[in-house]
């Protein structure tokens, strides 16, 4: 008798115990498959920033992943004084920088786009965008003179890098590393680590269109991106994409513009060997990559290429790829996303 009810209260514990480990298991997947994503919004990195996670109810989380964000502006900026950048560039043709690993690493793929595109991109632009300033209130249109002036400082040729100490050199007095065209897609990479190993496996990470998707939906289907309609500044998408554990990031005319007095326009991508910005066929460049730094390096450079040598310059990569938008509204892509890239915007035509 005592046994039979020893064996009893036995069962009931394995029944309790089975129906608590049911219910936690409901309510995670009632939790990974709703809509609503724990989400946060903050102007950051000179940009707008999302985080969005959907496996997590961690605002701790999300105060890490912005003040990580803070960190790195702090690290990055040529618009703020003291950053590591900032330092750099204030010791010009004076003396090397010691730099942390991170930083000379970032500097380092940023030397080697540079080559990559024989100086279509190039790291040491910022002479060229600080005095054209665009997106900022005291942009101008710069006189001839004034472009004639910084155009030999604008080359990558004359940075030094040292391995052995991390050390950084602008050969040249008025110098200036930018980090803006891959500084946030290296922002975003870093913050996808940062989720990742506090077991975020559900996440979308959104730095002003430079977007990160980590693992798959909750329902395990591709995560579907807008790809920015780069005649629309509003936001609106011309496409979608599905991707997951990839990353999507998008160069184009309408991010930021100067228009002169005659209704010129004038965006921010600048050519190092004249001065002005880019004039080509394009209207904007999305890269998918598994990197986002890598996808902002090349969305810029693809987009200083042009559409023919830019599709040439992506097949040739592997496993990166592109979408391509004229400025007559056509639209082609490489190879690897046909299946994946669905036009939704009547006004363009897909030219596969
Ligand atoms: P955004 O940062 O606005 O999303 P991009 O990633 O295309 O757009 O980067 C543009 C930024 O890159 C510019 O604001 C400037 O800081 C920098 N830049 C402009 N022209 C070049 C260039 N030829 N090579 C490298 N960086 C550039
Ligand atoms: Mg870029």
């Amino acid at each position: 008798m005592q046994i039979h009810h020893k064996t009893h209260l036995f069962f009931i514990l394995i029944l309790t115990s089975l129906v608590v480990i049911f219910l936690i298991s409901c309510s995670k997947e009632i939790h990974l498959s709703s809509k609503t994503p724990l989400s946060r919004q903050n102007f950051v990195l000179g940009t707008i920033v999302t985080i969005s996670l959907y496996d997590s109810d961690s605002e701790e989380l999300l105060d890490r992943a912005f003040n990580k964000l803070t960190e790195l502006e702090n690290i990055l900026s040529i618009n703020k004084t003291n950053t590591v950048i900032d330092t750099i560039n204030h010791h010009a043709g004076i003396t090397p920088v010691e730099v942390d690993e991170a930083t000379y690493h970032l500097i380092k793929k940023g030397l080697y786009y540079s080559e990559l595109t024989s100086g279509a991109f190039d790291i040491t632009i910022g002479p060229l965008v600080k005095l054209w300033n665009i997106g900022f209130p005291s942009a101008h249109i710069p006189s001839q003179e004034e472009i004639t002036n910084k155009l030999p400082l604008v080359d990558y040729h004359l940075m030094t890098l040292d391995d052995s100490t991390h050390s950084v050199y602008l050969g040249k007095e008025g110098m200036l590393l930018d980090l803006g065209g891959i500084g946030k897609g290296y922002a975003t990479d870093e913050i996808a680590k940062l989720l990742r190993a506090e077991g975020v496996n559900h996440a979308i990470i959104n730095l002003g269109g430079n977007i990160y998707t980590i693992g798959d939906k909750p329902d395990n289907r591709l995560w579907t991106i807008g790809v920015q309609n780069p005649f629309n500044p509003n936001g609106d998408s011309m496409g979608t994409i599905g991707i997951s554990n990839q990353s999507i990031v998008t160069s184009g005319i309408y991010e930021r513009y100067i228009t002169a007095e005659d209704g010129t326009t004038y965006h921010h991508i600048l050519d190092p060997s004249t001065g002005y910005p880019f004039t080509n066929e394009l209207a904007g460049v999305s890269i998918i990559s598994d990197s986002s730094t890598d996808g902002d390096a090349l969305s810029t450079a693809t987009f200083a290429l042009g559409l023919e040598n830019g599709l040439t310059f992506i097949e040739s990569i592997d496993g990166v790829d592109a979408i391509f938008i004229t400025m007559d509204y056509k639209v082609y892509t490489t190879s690897g996303i046909k299946n994946q890239f669905k036009l939704t915007n009547s006004e363009f035509t897909l030219c596969n």
